[in-house]
Parts: C-alpha cells; sequence; structure tokens
C-alpha cells in the first residue's frame, strides 16, 4: 500500500458504527445449536461482520497493529487455515450449553473451520480462538525420574529418553459479559465501565455499544497440556488428575528458588503422567497470570521490599508486601479458572495436584467434585520458597498436617536480598 492511500483512509470508529443496522451474525451465548449460537467474529479485515469488542490473539493485537503500521503485514489479511484443525477432538458436553457455565472462553472455539464452514467459504473471516495439537516434551526431572526409576518408559506415553507424548491446547480469552459479571456479583454496566476507564478508555464500545455483549480482551490466555487419552477425560470410570497453574516465569522457566512452582508443576506433571500410565488421563491448566496476575514488575518490586524490609523475609509479613505494592494480595480470579474444566467435559477431578484453597473452592463451587488434593511434597520445596508456603498455608492453603501458628510465621525466614 502506497504512503498516499494510506494517508487517505478514513479512520472506522467502531464505537460509532454508520448505521445501527442489528449485528449480522449476532451472538445467543449457551445456544445448543452452534449455528444459532453465532460464530465470534473480532476479525477487522469486514467490520461489517463484526459481533464483538476486541479483537484476537490477546495480548498481542498489540504487536498486530504495530506489524501494519510498520508496514510488515497487509491489514486486510486473511488467515489460510488449511491443516489447522484440531488433531483431538473435546466435546461437545451438555456444560457448553449452559450460558452461566462457560463464560470466559468459547467452547466452540477450536471448531470453527467445521461448524462455521459455510460461511467461512462465504467470506466471512472467522478466527478460531483455540487450537489442538501433538508435541512431546522432554523435561530434565521428568528424565531423571525416568532414570531413577521412578516412572515407567511404555513406549507410548513415555518414550526411552524419557520425553512424554501430549496433546496440548492452546485458549484465547473470550468473555461474555453478562455471565462474567454475574461471576462477580455485579452489574454488567459496572463491569463495562470499568473495563473502559481502567484501561484507559481502549474499547469504547464497553460504554457505546450495548447491543454487543462479547468481548476478546487484551489479556494472556491458556495452554492445556493433556497426558494420556484426552477422551477419556469425562469418563467417570477412568481417573482424572488435574494441576492448575499459573504463570510464573521466574521459577517456571529460570529456576528461581523463592517459589515452588516449578517444582510443583513438575510433581503435577509427574502425576499426570503416572495417571495415564494407569489408563486415565493428566491434565496440567496453564494459566498465563503472571505473579498473580499482578504483572512481573509488580512481583519483582514485592521481591525486593520483601527482603530490605526490618527483619528480612518473614512469612508473617508475606502478603502485607505484596498488598502494599499491589493494592491487593491477588488478581487471579479464580471465579473464571473453571471454565476451561467444563469445556472438557469435567464433573470429578481424582486428584487435584494443588493446595490453593482458593482454587479447590472455585472448582467445587462450580459443581465439580474433588476427591483428592495432592500437595507439594515437602523435600521438593526450596528452602527459600518456606516463606511463601507457610504464609500461604496460614492464609487457608491445604495443609495435611495443619498450619503454621502466627507465632512459627514471625520465625520462617529466607535468605537476604544480596546473599
Ligand atoms: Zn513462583
Amino acid at each position: 500500500m502506497t504512503e498516499k492511500k494510506r494517508a487517505v483512509k478514513p479512520i472506522v470508529l467502531t464505537s460509532h458504527p454508520s448505521a445501527r443496522t442489528p449485528v449480522s451474525y449476532p451472538i445467543q451465548w449457551g445456544e445448543r445449536d452452534p449455528k444459532r449460537r453465532g460464530p465470534i467474529i473480532g476479525t477487522l479485515t469486514t467490520p461489517e461482520h463484526r459481533n464483538c469488542m476486541g479483537t484476537h490473539s490477546g495480548a498481542y493485537s498489540v504487536y498486530r497493529a504495530l506489524a501494519v503500521a510498520a508496514g510488515s503485514l497487509d491489514p486486510l489479511h486473511v488467515p489460510d487455515l488449511t491443516n489447522t484443525a484440531p488433531v483431538d477432538r473435546i466435546g461437545p458436553f451438555d456444560s457448553w450449553y449452559e450460558p452461566k457455565r462457560i463464560v470466559s472462553m468459547d467452547p466452540w472455539g477450536a471448531d470453527v473451520g467445521e461448524v462455521f464452514r459455510d460461511e467461512i467459504k462465504a467470506g466471512v473471516n472467522i478466527q478460531p480462538t483455540i487450537a489442538i495439537t501433538r508435541a512431546h516434551i522432554t523435561m530434565p526431572e521428568i528424565v531423571e525420574e525416568v532414570r531413577r526409576g521412578g516412572i515407567s518408559v511404555d513406549g507410548e506415553i513415555v518414550g526411552a529418553n524419557g520425553d512424554c507424548k501430549v496433546t496440548k491446547a492452546a485458549i484465547e480469552p473470550v468473555w461474555f459479559l453478562p455471565a462474567v459479571a454475574e461471576r462477580f456479583g455485579i452489574a454488567e454496566s459496572e463491569l463495562r465501565r470499568a473495563l473502559f476507564e481502567h484501561t484507559g478508555g481502549m474499547f469504547p464500545e464497553l460504554i457505546t455499544r450495548s447491543d454487543l455483549h462479547v468481548l476478546l480482551p487484551p489479556i494472556g490466555g491458556q495452554t492445556v497440556y493433556f497426558f494420556g487419552e484426552v477422551a477419556s477425560i469425562p469418563d467417570l470410570t477412568k481417573e482424572l488428575t488435574i494441576r492448575i497453574h499459573d504463570e510464573c516465569n521466574g521459577s517456571d522457566v529460570f529456576g528461581s528458588d523463592i517459589c515452588t512452582c516449578r517444582p510443583y508443576l513438575i510433581h503435577g506433571i509427574e502425576e499426570c503422567v503416572k495417571t495415564a500410565q494407569r489408563g486415565g488421563c493428566g491434565v496440567i491448566v496453564y494459566n498465563r497470570k503472571e505473579g498473580r496476575a499482578l504483572g512481573e514488575v509488580t512481583k519483582f518490586l514485592v521481591y525486593n521490599a520483601r527482603k530490605r524490609q526490618e527483619g528480612g523475609d518473614r512469612a508473617d509479613m508475606y502478603f502485607h508486601r505484596t498488598e502494599c505494592i499491589a493494592g491487593v494480595q491477588d488478581m487471579r480470579f479464580q471465579e473464571l479458572m473453571p471454565d476451561v474444566l467444563h469445556w472438557m467435559g469435567i464433573k470429578r477431578i481424582d486428584r487435584l495436584v494443588s493446595m490453593s484453597d482458593m482454587k479447590y473452592n472455585a472448582i467445587t463451587r462450580s459443581g465439580i467434585e474433588v476427591v483428592e488434593r495432592v500437595s507439594i511434597p515437602d523435600d521438593r520445596i526450596p528452602a527459600d520458597a518456606r516463606v511463601e508456603m507457610d504464609a500461604k498455608k496460614a492464609a487457608g492453603y491445604f495443609a495435611e498436617h495443619g498450619a503454621p501458628t502466627e507465632e512459627d510465621l514471625k520465625k520462617t525466614k529466607g535468605r537476604g536480598l544480596l546473599e
């Protein structure tokens, strides 16, 4: 496109459509027939088809805008979806047809190429919000466990080199605002106003377009790793193990020892592999909610504040230091987290590899039975992460052998900042 052409192109204000014509593909959230439910159209190539606010790819939509600005991406590019269909089928389940059961993702998101084939053929730019593929993963701790004999090689789930075969799904957030608001016990208008005002006015349609109720928020999504037969997940005669893991780049990727994130993730993967080898399925849900969804800058500020406070890093001040900086202890909001479990048709979790009372409560309140909660083995907790573990146990985390008292918390101390 030439500079001249670009300069004369009018700006399309999504907040004020040229004609107040009804949305051409209305969304009827929870409708049983996906054709009647309607596709989620957040693409920008054909503005007249759009039926939601925001656009695809979550936080990465900003990079797409940058690519267009830099001249490296044709803004009218329509993805060629040949051979991109999911490798494993998930659903549909009855939970997909309850408008309030799944409110923060599109259960049909992986299947758009199939269920909206006619619309796509007719030129409607409908994009999947879920992609499902297969992979082999090789993690040093799992390889070591195989070498020590703790996990056996079966040639199917675990290969001779300690690599594991997985199915994995990537999920973009799709929020049906009336039901999201209801989860938090607030009015949709309150939610829309806060989302508009506290993102610096990012989506004016939140205020001006009362005919649109679905938002593709510019936030991180989820990745789900499946060990074993995906088809066995809703089968109540088969064992199901799950870990819900919230992103922690410092520990998950770089092995930082101030928290238990990677050791607990590894423990979750081991439990998933063993469940799959017993004929069931193991599932790791990995949520992009870095630093309790406060972000990594806030997290590192908290680390400094914790280690520099009088008396050093102490379990009794663990949550207080976060609250001083962020204003809250946690922004992960487990209210929306069970959606992904209902997408998989889960009714019962045999082994929940998590000690979080917030996650446990959200899951059981959403109608899923949890048979057993699996703690991180004590010998997997890094010394410097005792502060976190004791503080969390005292605050309500699952503690098989009792929670520490206030006096105990004062005694649990971490390493100094410069040590
Ligand atoms: Zn961590």
